[in-house]
């Protein structure tokens, strides 16, 4: 599902989103505001798991990486579909629970969880908890032993390949927060420390080799180097390992100017890798995981945002002031991202202006773009912002004490709120 298969041109020459007026959304619950499509977010989920099932049968989850977009209602569609859920934080795991998501399907991350959050998922009994240090070894059996559970987890481990958008590195990457090192045994150790734990136990690997990534050469280089690790824990130690996880970072198609990107084909190529090298060896093929976020509702969002003023500087170039920035989308400030722009009030109109869209921030590197191909845009004017569904609302921040704008999910031709916009009286809600 790509972002441009949702969008149409209404009679009037408004932005249609799923068939729904964006002006009249803009008009309905305000600006700025999130805009999702319920359908292609189910779409994605079941790409992913109809791959997966071709390539493993049932020896398979996909797990939805909640980070990308998390609120209630995303964690019941993937209850609803079936797949299970990756959470970073207490406050992620409370999200799932909290609307009865099934919590053997939750693996837990993080490179420095806290020892409540550690009981949290003990009490709760999530899935399996990916330990990232030898520190959170040590505390986790004590935990899980004082609470008389054993903790069924899997070991991050740094695979030395990393990867970005076009580009993919396969050794020298063990200078990341992130893992257990390969080349220099740490990786081995945490096996040892693990395996001797009487309350944990250690059942699988887990890696994320990065983000946006277009290819499946990256995945299936990660692939090989964690079966080599695996065949090699079992002959050392005959640690009964079940799975692997593959991690996320699927690419999508943010603007134009990105190829579109199968992730059924994707999955292939991996799984084609995968099962030869277990047969080279002599291993079975481990229940494969893949944790998704990005790809699964990146491309399933619209941003809306009112233009208030525009300042064109002779020489240098114009500016369109809207109503929302950085504190609702920091992706252009954080890592340049890219997107694409369309005027909602008149979608069909020629894209001759170049201009840099600004936030009402107090920083001038408050943009959500520069450079960008534009219809003229005028005071008053709602502009919609593509593929803006993973990453946006998750990141979103108070930055000069905004409120978070709402989030609304379309489906079936309505809308409904799925998170409400924030009130100024929530912003007092903490202070003393
Ligand atoms: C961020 C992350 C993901 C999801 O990455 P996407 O690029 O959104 O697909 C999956 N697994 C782990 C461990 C991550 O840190």
């Amino acid at each position: 599902m790509q972002i441009k298969d949702l969008l149409s041109t209404g009679k009037n020459g408004r932005l249609m989103f799923s068939g729904i007026d964006t002006v009249e959304l803009a008009g309905e619950y305000g600006t700025p505001l999130y805009v999702m499509d319920e359908e292609a977010i189910r779409q994605n989920m079941r790409e992913y798991k109809r791959a997966l099932e071709e390539c493993y049968g049932k020896s398979s989850m996909v797990c939805y990486a909640s980070k990308a977009f998390a609120c209630k209602e995303i964690y019941r569609i993937a209850m609803d579909e079936g797949i299970g859920a990756d959470v970073v934080s207490a406050g992620e795991l409370l999200t799932a629970v909290s609307v009865d998501f099934p919590a053997d399907k939750i693996v837990f991350h993080g490179n420095n969880k806290s020892d409540d959050e550690l009981l949290l998922a003990l009490n709760c009994g999530v899935g399996l908890i990916a330990v990232d240090n030898i520190e959170e070894i040590r505390t986790l059996d004590k935990l899980a032993k004082r609470l008389d559970k054993k903790a069924k987890i899997s070991l991050r481990i740094k695979p030395g390949v990393t990867a970005h958008t076009h580009e993919f590195i396969r050794t020298g990457a063990i200078d990341s927060k992130f893992g257990f090192a390969l080349e220099t045994g740490e990786a081995m150790e945490a096996v040892l420390l693990a395996a001797n734990c009487e309350s944990l136990a250690l059942t699988g690997f887990n890696c994320h080799i990065g983000s946006q990534i277009f290819d499946a050469e990256p995945f299936a280089a990660a692939a090989e180097v964690m079966l080599e690790f695996i065949a090699k824990v079992q002959k050392q130690t005959g640690a009964p390992i079940e799975s692997l996880n593959l991690g996320g970072g699927f690419a999508i198609r943010y603007t134009d100017g990105d190829r579109e990107v199968n992730y059924r084909e994707y999955s292939l190529k991996i799984a084609k890798i995968t099962k030869q090298k277990c047969e080279e060896l002599g291993i079975p093929v481990p229940f494969m995981m893949i944790e998704p976020g990005r790809s699964i509702v990146g491309n399933a969002g619209i941003t809306l945002y009112k233009v208030g003023a525009v300042k064109n500087i002779p020489g240098h170039r114009k500016y369109v002031l809207i109503d929302g920035g950085f504190t609702d989308n920091p992706r252009y400030s954080l890592y340049g991202a890219k997107y694409d722009i369309i005027a909602a009030d008149k979608a069909a109109a020629d894209m001759n202006e170049t201009i840099t869209l600004a936030g009402k921030c107090c920083e001038s590197g408050d943009l959500i773009g520069e450079n960008m191909p534009a219809p003229s845009l005028e005071p008053g004017g709602i502009v919609a912002v593509l593929a803006t569904g993973a990453y946006n609302y998750s990141m979103a921040s108070n930055y000069n004490r905004l409120p978070k704008p709402a989030v609304v999910m379309l489906k079936g031709g309505k809308s409904r709120i799925v998170v409400k916009r924030e009130t100024l009286n929530d912003l007092l809600r903490n202070d003393i």
